[in-house]
């Protein structure tokens, strides 16, 4: 252990932080957390494959101490690939907030291996979370839960709650046992941007940012995880994922979920992190919510004006299109088109994950239909905001 924290001590030349955090986590007032981090040259950098199915004991290992040391370490779960932390070390959380360009009203979610690891996190956790627990973890379920007062402030965006959550990952079971500690990992991407379903994803979206990256192969389910608040009265879901709301429904009876809810990006209320702008392609993206024609006459109607759209086609599948979306959003962004068209799948089981990203990655828009205003609308957009 020492060898490695002794050459990741060498390499971490410090920058200096763009906002001020104390011992205990508490943020400064001059803390945005959008600046833009200039790249951490001295970031190690390296790139390791795993086995996704038995993670070879000996990455895990070193992957562990340099979490332990407070490096970053880039990893693999079932959902989509996290940029992981020490949970109990400032510098490093503060770290992943520079590194993603992260706004600090938006808390992490922290990943433990075993149940009895959420109990040190935690001030109550109630029969619905033993219920849920035992239903759905490990897997894609993350539990908002009111937090134990040692759980540092930059992680809750200061809030009275944390969010937890047990991975079911090979590679991040592994990496979690040998810790021992909770680890925070929100997705491996800038803030905003899409999240990433493959290691070279992370490459892409933080290249120099990490210390590590654990090469796991693509991830399965695809998208994020579900996020259910149990601090109050009812539980609400937050954000869908991987767990299904009909699943939730059948364990909890009572849960409330409205859809479409957007997030001031300044605020940390009313829920956190339901941010409009994300999951965002560099092209403009709309949503296209009429008949199947509407999008071939608005792709006729465009180009007509002279400006390429291209339709992002997402799978019947459910399952499928919850795997494939992130790399659609990334194929159909390497295009030349100046816009992009997507149409929102059923809105039922894993379909209402797929709908809410892409709902955000169109930052809200949709065409109804290909009159002459829709047209000069999406024409406004693309000219605005292609790159
Ligand atoms: P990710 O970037 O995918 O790790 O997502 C983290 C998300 O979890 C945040 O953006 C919030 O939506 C949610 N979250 C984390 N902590 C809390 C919390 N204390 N209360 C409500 N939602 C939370
Ligand atoms: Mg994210």
């Amino acid at each position: 252990m020492a060898s490695i924290k002794s050459s990741w001590a060498s390499h971490a030349h410090r920058v200096a932080p763009a906002f001020a955090v104390s011992q205990n986590g508490q943020m400064s007032a001059r803390s945005e957390g959008f600046s833009n981090p200039s790249s951490d040259q001295s970031r190690l950098a390296e790139y390791r494959k795993v086995s996704a199915q038995s993670p070879q004991p000996d990455v895990i290992r070193y992957a562990a101490e340099l979490l332990d040391s407070g490096a970053l370490v880039a990893f693999p779960t079932e959902t989509v690939y996290g940029l992981g932390a020490r949970a109990s070390n400032p510098k490093a959380i503060s770290d992943v907030f520079l590194a993603k360009g992260r706004p600090l009203t938006d808390p992490l979610i922290l990943h433990v291996a075993r149940v009895e690891q959420v109990h040190e996190l935690v001030s109550e956790f109630p029969e619905d979370a033993v219920e849920l627990a035992a239903r759905f973890w490990p897997g894609p379920l993350t539990l908002v839960l009111p937090r134990h007062p040692d759980v540092l402030d930059l992680i809750t965006a200061s809030q009275p709650t944390v969010a937890v959550r047990i991975p079911s990952h090979p590679v991040a079971q592994a990496l979690l046992i040998e810790t021992g500690f909770a680890v925070a990992a929100p997705s491996a991407n800038r803030f905003g941007r899409i999240s990433p379903s493959s290691a070279g994803h992370v490459v892409s979206e933080l290249a120099g940012q990490y210390d590590l990256l654990l090469d796991g192969g693509p991830t399965t389910m695809g998208v994020e995880s579900t996020v259910v608040d149990l601090s109050g009265a009812v539980p609400k879901l937050l954000r869908p994922g991987g767990v299904t709301l009909e699943e939730l429904s059948a364990v909890l009876g009572q849960i409330t979920y409205v859809d479409r809810v957007v997030a001031a990006e300044t605020t940390n209320a009313p829920a956190p992190g339901l941010f409009l702008r994300h999951y965002s392609p560099r092209t403009p993206l709309l949503l296209v919510e009429g008949e199947e024609s509407l999008t071939q006459h608005l792709i006729q109607a465009l180009g007509d004006k002279g400006v390429t759209a291209r339709s992002v086609e997402i799978p019947h599948d459910q399952i499928e299109a919850a795997r494939n979306l992130y790399q659609l959003l990334r194929d159909a962004d390497a295009t030349d088109a100046k816009l992009l068209l997507v149409r929102p799948t059923q809105s039922a089981g894993i379909g209402r994950a797929v709908n809410d990203r892409l709902f955000r990655a169109a930052q809200g828009r949709s065409l109804k239909d290909c009159s002459e205003e829709s047209v000069r609308r999406a024409l406004a957009i693309a000219l605005a905001e292609s790159p």
